[in-house]
């Protein structure tokens, strides 16, 4: 138990947790959620053979010799039906997206061409002269000469080539993201099921707490382990309830746990350790929480313990500012991501380049605060500077947090490091590409 390594300790918690129900929600409400059930396309796309170009309809064939004069037989925009059929030396003028009509077997964009009107020669249109005089000085051209050969389907986008009637589109277990939300709404789902999102309840613990809403007492410590971890919650998309301050009580504590232990998850910081006044572990063994383990061997973070019930999840987490924060991202956040739905349950992991030493004492996994920055063929990792487990500035400047294996004897620069990406780090300051 002691030695618990961060992986197993990981996988003991995924053990224990398992995907919610699901429920309804409206389209406009499901961004960051994740499908319970497939979604089948409810008609082809295109629904029939369209041009991809504003350009001519015609039959290939016709282009043996270039350049080709043919006649025009009908303009067809988006949304119109074609009426004619395309004969021998015939074509349609033809908009992006409109269907090709029957005897056409391609497309040709109208860079390569040259339109005439055989009853003679027209003036170009007035920029301002809007769109019905344009409509008009088109229906006047009546040929047009073609100045490059095309093949048969160039520029044609075939019927069900985006999707076929029926067809799975999306499976369960995707996350919605806005390119989701697009195919969605294409297969015209305005309602979709989806997991459900657990809820979460924060309790802090410790006679020194002060809450936000205390006055200031300089003897005091400002609880800001609640509300680091609601905004960890609600970076994953849920809105966590804040139980407030248990005093190191264990009738008060007591009382707490058992709100707490109403929901699907609860966070409790502080108390965990092994001071005469860390009532949290007793106490919550006695409300009938099943401890799967008290201790990781992690830096920072090593007090950190997960239990269960029948309907909560228990993480009772280092009151340490920074160590409450690294616990929550290696343990809490995977939980609760498989809990929604989520596939993907781990931050995303990035090699990096260290542009310092470290010491290290071989023993525990550390997660060292470090900002990135880009460089040559990747990224530079530099510590955000001191890494006590209280100095919480160092958490506020990370983009990520550097993985030192249990086992490792120190860094050097330039070493090769895994640093896992904190939020926030989605953007960059430049487009990191010119074109
Ligand atoms: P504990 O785990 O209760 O022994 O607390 C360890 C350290 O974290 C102590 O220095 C506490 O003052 C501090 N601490 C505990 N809870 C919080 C909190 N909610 N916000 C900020 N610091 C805390
Ligand atoms: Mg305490």
């Amino acid at each position: 138990m002691e030695h618990l390594s961060v992986s197993n300790a990981q996988k003991c918690v995924l053990e224990s947790v398992a995907v919610l129900g699901t429920e309804p929600v409206r389209l406009e409400q499901s961004l960051g959620r994740v499908l319970a059930e497939d979604v089948r396309a409810n008609r082809d796309l295109p629904p029939y053979d369209v041009s991809a170009m504003d350009g001519y309809a015609l039959r290939s064939a016709d282009l043996k010799n270039i350049p080709a004069a043919l006649e025009i037989i009908e303009d067809i925009k988006a949304g119109d039906m074609p009426a004619k059929v395309v004969q021998a030396g015939q074509c349609a003028r033809i908009m992006t997206g409109a269907p090709v009509p029957q005897g056409a077997d391609a497309v040709i964009r109208v860079e390569d061409t040259h339109a005439f009107s055989t009853g003679g020669p027209l003036l170009d249109p007035l920029p301002q002269a809007g769109e019905e005089a344009n409509e008009k000085r088109n229906s006047l051209l009546d040929v047009v000469q073609i100045n490059a050969a095309v093949k048969p389907g160039n520029d044609i986008r075939l019927r069900g080539e985006g999707m076929r009637n029926n067809e799975v589109v999306l499976t369960a277990g995707t996350e919605i993201t806005p390119g989701v939300t697009g195919v969605l709404a294409t297969v015209k789902a305005a309602q979709v099921q989806v997991y459900r999102r657990p809820r979460v309840a924060i309790l802090s613990t410790g006679n020194e707490l002060e809450d936000m809403d205390d006055p200031v007492d300089p003897n005091k410590i400002p609880n800001s382990n609640s509300y680091a971890l609601m905004a960890q919650v609600q970076a994953l998309g849920i809105e966590p309830d804040l139980l407030g301050i248990a005093r190191d009580d264990p009738a008060e504590l007591e009382e707490y746990l058992q709100r707490g232990l109403r929901f699907d998850v609860l966070l409790v910081s502080g108390g965990t350790s092994v001071g005469v006044h860390d009532y949290v572990r007793p106490i919550i063994e006695s409300l009938g929480v099943q401890m799967k383990f008290w201790r990781v061997a992690m830096k920072p973070g090593h007090p950190v313990a997960f239990g269960i019930t029948a309907h909560t999840r228990f993480f009772g987490l280092p009151g340490n500012p920074v160590s409450s924060m690294v616990c929550f991202e290696q343990f809490v956040a995977p939980a609760l991501r498989r809990m929604m739905g989520h596939t993907r349950l781990f931050r995303r992991t990035i090699a990096a380049r260290l542009t310092h030493d470290l010491k290290h004492q071989p023993g525990r996994t550390e997660f060292v605060r470090v900002s990135l920055a880009k460089e040559q063929g990747g990224y530079a990792a530099t510590s955000t500077g001191a890494q006590g487990s209280g100095m919480l500035l160092s958490m506020a400047k990370a983009d990520g947090l550097m993985i030192v294996p249990a086992e490792s004897t120190g860094l050097a620069a330039n070493e090769q490091v895994t640093v896992q990406l904190l939020d926030g780090t989605v953007f960059q300051d430049e487009a990191g590409f010119t074109e």
